[in-house]
């Protein structure tokens, strides 16, 4: 047998949390695989319907080689037809690192005297940006710890210092936000700052692992962890991104989760995730713990294709804790939105490519993808891809913009392929290596057939405006 699965009886879940681990693992131990049930299954898929429970448990346990791969070719099949070759950049920005919680897993825990502590101040922050846009960047994703620092109120000026930063052609068109969860006021608060998604990860929905992890600090308390965004929309955040941290428990177990955890969004507010993560552990600095529930690269892979076939509108990340190699191959099949260029040091991007080795005492773990933006980009581009600024959606308050890409006839034609287009002319004329930048207008030129007729002219006149130094034109 593949995996063991350890059987739990949770008897002190609270009635309010919306997961079941007893019911989770009933999907998973009472559910069957067969051709004929994975081939149905993946033809539903296909069609555009979301997955049952049942049905992901169904692909979950699939372990036959040929099913595996038939698997991994509806999602690479999906992945084409609703996404097209798109694929979103980004760069996280780590703002501090102070934390008065204890996860075992973490550089940043609290018990970690080795680390080096530091907040950004507001000099450091524009710094920061400031290289961040001399490199082409245009999305953040902005990452704090959980301390008393770290308020509502300074996360929403951090988060208006970084819009405020204008470097030459450059500036950040979308903020998102990695941190604790808050209370409604306080969501409320750094929605004001005009946030793009709030992301918070449950790192292990399974109850006893989450408390054998979690050893100090507020986020021992699992229940508001696991309602935080729900008290995000509460107060009117609709864009969240939901996501676990794979090696801490059975891999099966935290999809059907992070499925289940879709439905609860769905079912209460009538939109689901904007994203979901699954970044895997990696090494951190004096980590005390053995990874127990180390999922393989193949099993990586597997889950990928899974959650893109179970949620066909909802945005897939991979980090830089990925290799390139790994990278590559997951982008081919369900993967939406990656980072390039990644530093975790704290003030790590001013310092620019003369930094020396990683320092895992400066930073939250390793990394396993070290290119620069401008090789990520060449790689992609070589790949076939579309790389992608775009911040349109959320700037002309198109909300919930994944379900339309699925839903709405003709939307990726009309908005984000141009959109794809004109963001990659920017970084194009802006920051891009002679090289990428040839390989970039091919790339231009040949998707320009996947836009609609109607608004092709349109979209010729607007690259020429950007060639004359025009900046953030969009559709
Ligand atoms: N302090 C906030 C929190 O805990 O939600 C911010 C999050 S933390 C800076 C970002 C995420 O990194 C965590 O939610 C966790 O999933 C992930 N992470 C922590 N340690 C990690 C490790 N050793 N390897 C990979 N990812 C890790
Ligand atoms: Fe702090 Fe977040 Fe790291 Fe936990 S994961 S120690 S809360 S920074």
């Amino acid at each position: 047998m593949l995996f063991k699965p350890q059987k739990y009886t949770i008897s002190d879940i609270s009635k309010q949390t919306f997961i079941d681990a007893d019911e989770i693992w009933k999907y998973i131990n009472n559910t069957k695989s067969n051709a004929q049930r994975v081939r149905e299954i993946i033809a539903k898929s296909l069609n555009k319907q979301r997955l049952a429970l049942e049905e992901a448990a169904v692909l979950l346990n699939t372990t036959n080689p040929e099913l595996i791969e038939e698997i991994k070719q509806g999602a690479r099949t999906l992945k084409t037809n609703v996404y097209g070759k798109r694929i979103v950049l980004f760069a996280p920005l780590y703002i501090g690192n102070y934390c008065s919680n204890n996860c075992l897993y973490c550089g940043f825990r609290s018990s970690n005297k080795e680390a080096q502590r530091l907040t950004l101040n507001d000099k450091q922050i524009i710094q920061e940006v400031e290289a961040l846009e001399d490199n082409g960047q245009k999305r953040l994703i902005l990452v704090y710890g959980e301390h008393r620092e770290y308020s509502p109120e300074y996360i929403a000026h951090t988060v208006r210092v970084v819009y405020n930063v204008k470097k030459g052609n450059g500036e950040i068109r979308r903020v998102n936000i990695n941190a604790a969860p808050l209370d409604v006021e306080g969501f409320k608060v750094v929605k004001e700052a005009g946030i793009g998604t709030y992301q918070i990860f449950q790192e292990t929905y399974h109850p006893k692992a989450y408390k054998f992890y979690h050893r100090g600090g507020k986020k021992m308390d699992y229940d508001w962890r696991l309602t935080a965004l729900d008290r995000a929309m509460e107060a009117g955040i609709d864009d969240v991104g939901i996501g676990a941290l794979f090696g801490l428990y059975d891999w099966r177990f935290e999809a059907l989760s992070l499925l289940r955890h879709v439905n609860h969004l769905e079912a209460c507010y009538n939109i689901g995730p904007h994203t979901i993560s699954f970044p895997r552990l990696q090494a951190a600095s004096s980590r005390d713990i053995d990874v127990a529930y180390k999922v393989s690269d193949d099993d990586f892979l597997r889950l990928i294709a899974i959650l893109r076939l179970a949620v066909p509108y909802t945005g897939l990340i991979l980090t830089a804790r990925e290799s390139d190699r790994v990278r590559k191959e997951a982008i081919a099949f369900g993967i939406s939105q990656i980072d390039g260029g990644t530093k975790l040091e704290l003030g790590g991007y001013q310092e620019g490519e003369s930094k020396p080795e990683q320092d895992l005492n400066r930073e939250q773990f390793q990394i396993n993808d070290n290119r620069t933006l401008n090789k990520v980009i060449d790689e992609l581009l070589e790949g076939g891809y579309l790389p992608s600024f775009c911040t349109a959606c959320y700037r002309r308050g198109r909300t919930g913009e994944h379900f339309m890409e699925f839903s709405v006839p003709g939307f990726i034609k009309r908005y984000c392929t141009p959109n794809a287009i004109l963001t990659l002319a920017e970084y194009i004329r802006d920051y891009a290596t002679p090289e990428v930048a040839a390989k970039g207008w091919t790339a231009i030129q040949r998707n320009l057939s996947q836009v609609d007729d109607k608004f092709l002219p349109e979209l010729l006149q607007r690259i020429e405006r950007i060639k004359a130094d025009e900046r953030d034109i969009y559709f």
